[in-house]
């Protein structure tokens, strides 16, 4: 069967040899004989998966023993619990900067433990910018961001110092270039666009931030708990865990100078058609501020949407539609996505525009 390229926002586009190397495992793992799918997570098989993909987390960011690496349970969202049930209490205040959906509802979720101050926000202008760095009080129990806005395509680029613990959501760009971890107290990501299946998260928590944990958590919902004993508090995601493994090894094969390189090319090669289109038009246009990982378009009319998206079918093209609250289209370039894959869907662009713009050929069927 054809793969169809699939520009999904998540769960998104493997590489095809993870997902080989994922099929293998699900016959016979390791050569063990059983399947991962069967494989207990008191293995010693799956004890060295867990410590192989911790040194590649830490090799691949630039972190050293000081940071705990946990693979949790729950997605993204149980990283909005899990981080003000640890870090946030009555009396004490966490600082967000409101730059898009996840980021509001991390915030609206934390307001169950204590308070929060919207630093910054770009509510006003449908996110289609970042907001302006703010001033942060040095009192804060910590600052949150979302490095990426997986619906309306903004990207923090450069993110500046601050004296309170910094802690990221970075569900949608890990891994995807070369940045300085070492500035984050934590970050978390949910895997299943940069780093592997749906149902798994990345949290990475420094030491230091332990301490300040109470005892008063149960051990599933407690950093501290799940550092000492991840991954055996509870029966954990072993299938997923090994996924992640092998989009690890394929990042490091590639080298994050590489990832980095391709995922520029793609960014700039789709956002160059969308700033020179007549009939598509980007969301975001504060250049600076545009994602490398989601790019977000709009096209003149809802007829010519509902087109495009029939043309992209035909090409065996799918996921290209924008998310409900932000409309129009969103293409996400993750990782595994090629600039193969990019060209394609421009070359189908470019066929509809010049359809579309060509009064005497109008569109009748799409196909190659
Ligand atoms: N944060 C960001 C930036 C996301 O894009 C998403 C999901 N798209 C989430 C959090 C929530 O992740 P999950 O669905 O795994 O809970």
């Amino acid at each position: 069967m054809k793969q169809k390229i699939n520009f999904n926002a998540g769960p998104a586009q493997l590489p095809p040899e993870v997902i080989h190397d994922a099929a293998i495992a699900v016959r016979n793992f390791k050569k063990t004989g059983i399947s991962i799918l069967e494989t207990s997570h008191r293995s010693q098989v799956f004890q060295d998966t867990v410590e192989e993909s911790r040194a590649l987390v830490r090799k691949l960011c630039g972190i050293n023993d000081d940071y705990e690496i946990l693979w949790l349970p729950g997605g993204g969202r149980m990283q909005f619990c899990m981080v003000p049930m640890n870090f946030l209490s009555a009396g004490k205040t966490a600082g967000f900067i409101d730059s898009g959906y996840w980021a509001s509802e991390a915030a609206a979720t934390a307001r169950f433990y204590g308070d929060v101050k919207i630093l910054a926000s770009s509510k006003d202008s449908n996110y289609d910018r970042l907001p302006i760095w703010p001033e942060v009080p040095k009192e804060l129990a910590y600052l949150h961001i979302t490095t990426n806005n997986t619906i309306y395509g903004t990207q923090c680029h450069n993110i500046p110092d601050v004296k309170v613990p910094l802690i990221a959501d970075m569900s949608s760009d890990i891994l995807s270039m070369k940045r300085d971890y070492t500035k984050y107290s934590m970050f978390y990501a949910a895997v299943q666009k940069n780093l592997g299946a749906a149902g798994l998260t990345l949290a990475v928590i420094r030491k230091d931030m332990l301490s300040k944990i109470s005892n008063s958590l149960p051990g599933m919902l407690n950093y501290k708990d799940q550092a000492t004993e991840n991954p055996l508090v509870n029966t954990p995601n072993v299938f997923g865990i090994y996924v992640s493994l092998l989009m690890l090894r394929w990042i490091d094969e590639k080298g994050i100078d590489a990832v980095e390189k391709e995922n520029r090319s793609k960014a700039e090669l789709l956002y160059a058609v969308l700033d020179n289109s007549k009939v598509f038009k980007p969301i975001v246009t504060v250049k600076a501020d545009r994602s490398l990982m989601n790019v977000c378009f709009t096209a003149n009319t809802p007829e010519i949407e509902k087109s495009f998206l029939d043309a992209c079918e035909a090409n065996d093209i799918i996921g290209v539609k924008g998310h409900r609250l932000a409309s129009g289209f969103r293409v996400s370039l993750y990782n595994a996505i090629s600039l193969e894959d990019v060209q394609t869907l421009i070359a189908v662009m470019n066929k509809f525009e010049k359809q579309i713009t060509d009064p005497v050929a109008p569109p009748k069927k799409w196909g190659r």
